[in-house]
């Protein structure tokens, strides 16, 4: 079965190829009009032979000759769209053509009874399912009027001996199990369409999410993000009476390695950086660009981990890092300031202890990490120095 599926998509893929005019996108809208009338003259292809080998059984070439030539039409549609480049004109001669056969049968039948005349009704489901409401209307309207100028016109002018009259039940039933068949098929490819538009859907919300909080040279966070996730751990910590750190890592003299080898490799390795600090970096902390050659890490202190511990873990494997440049291999480090969430400040309160602490790593040699504590645990309004400390 799952076969059988394989093969038919493949087919049906193969055939909208042949089908789509040359450079359309088939997500885009006009490619998914041309499915759908791909789909629609597949149908048409399915059932009219049936009904052209019912009308040959009874012997009524003139049904058969003019059903084969409204069939052509109708499995021609796609192929019309493509050289007039115009759906809807393909839609509508299509419905034309399902049209006048019917209300040609039906008159020739003799009767509103016509098995025929059934397939009025199926007209405005085409327009629906194109979702063109005006085409939908316009042919409700056509199938109801047909049915009712039909029924006036027998009334007025009675056929004594209606054609086909004694195969009415026969043809009544084939027509009614092709119909449900149709109309089963309309539903489905409905449905069909209505799925592979919410997936679409879901993957553009996915992907703009993604833009949305990603930084484009490191693939990291965007600071937007991390600023929505401090937020929200702000909240949990008033909320919780919980804790939580944040980092900030600053590349060392990285001026220099854009001076001296470029800017291509400024980003290179950046990009580096980047990946080998995210790999160390566990799911539940939030990693991200915060500008430059700068990164943020909003560490949770409930994972177990010791923050000094763990920033210089970071430090250390920056450290093994290396760049290839044209001098040879080169070495890059980080410095690391650190600042725990205190209860009652803002979080932007927090991200300033990290950069003061980040500004003494820098100015005592680099390549270091350094914590900040809360003012009043130090000796007041001392120097910044003696506001931090530098990790064991
Ligand atoms: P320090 O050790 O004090 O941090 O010195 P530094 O040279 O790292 O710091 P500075 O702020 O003087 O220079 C940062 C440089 O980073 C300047 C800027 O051109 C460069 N930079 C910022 N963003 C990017 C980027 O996306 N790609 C590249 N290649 N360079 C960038
Ligand atoms: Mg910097
Ligand atoms: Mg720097």
């Amino acid at each position: 079965m799952n076969k059988a599926i394989a093969v038919g998509r493949r087919a049906h893929s193969a055939l909208l190829a042949r089908v789509v005019p040359v450079g359309t996108d088939l997500h885009s809208e006009a490619g998914e009009e041309f499915a759908k009338l791909l789909n629609l003259a597949v149908l048409a292809a399915l059932v009219i032979p049936v009904f052209v080998v019912e009308f040959v059984w009874f012997r009524r070439w003139d049904l058969a000759i003019l059903l084969s030539l409204a069939g052509t039409v109708m499995v021609g549609a796609p192929w019309i769209a493509r050289r007039t480049a115009n759906i809807g004109l393909a839609r509508e001669l299509f419905l034309i053509s399902l049209f006048s056969f019917k209300l040609y049968e039906s008159l020739l039948i003799g009767s509103v009874f016509s098995p025929g005349s059934m397939w009025f009704i199926t007209m405005p489901v085409v327009g629906i399912l194109f979702g063109s409401m005006v085409s939908a209307s316009c042919w409700l309207a056509m199938g109801v009027g047909a049915l009712v100028a039909l029924h006036g016109w027998f009334r007025a002018h009675p056929v004594s001996a209606p054609a086909l009259a004694a195969h009415a039940e026969f043809m009544y039933t084939y027509s009614l199990v092709f119909m449900g068949l149709a109309i089963a098929a309309f539903v489905f490819m409905m449905e069909v369409a209505r799925k592979r538009a919410w997936v679409r859907l879901q993957q553009a919300n996915a992907t703009v999410k993604e833009l949305a909080e990603r930084d484009p040279l490191t693939g990291l966070y965007n600071r937007r993000h991390v600023w929505s996730e401090l937020e929200q751990e702000e909240r949990r910590a008033g909320a919780e009476r919980s804790s939580f750190f944040v980092f900030l890592l600053d590349i060392d003299h990285f001026k220099t390695i854009n001076d001296t080898h470029g800017h291509a490799v400024g980003d290179a390795v950046l990009q580096r950086v980047a990946s080998a600090l995210g790999n160390e970096i566990r799911g539940t902390d939030c990693f991200g660009r915060y500008g430059g050659e700068e990164f943020i890490l909003l560490f949770k202190s409930a994972n177990g981990l010791h923050p000094e511990r763990f920033a210089e873990r970071l430090r250390q494997c920056v450290a093994s890092l290396s760049f290839v440049s044209v001098e040879g291999p080169r070495k890059v480090t980080v410095s690391i300031g650190i600042a725990e969430f205190s209860p009652g400040e803002s979080f932007s309160k927090t991200i300033s202890r990290a950069d003061q602490a980040l500004y003494v790593a820098k100015a005592s040699g680099r390549n270091r990490v350094i914590r900040a504590f809360p003012a009043e645990e130090s000796d007041g309004d001392a120097i910044r120095t003696a506001c931090v400390r530098q990790a064991a």
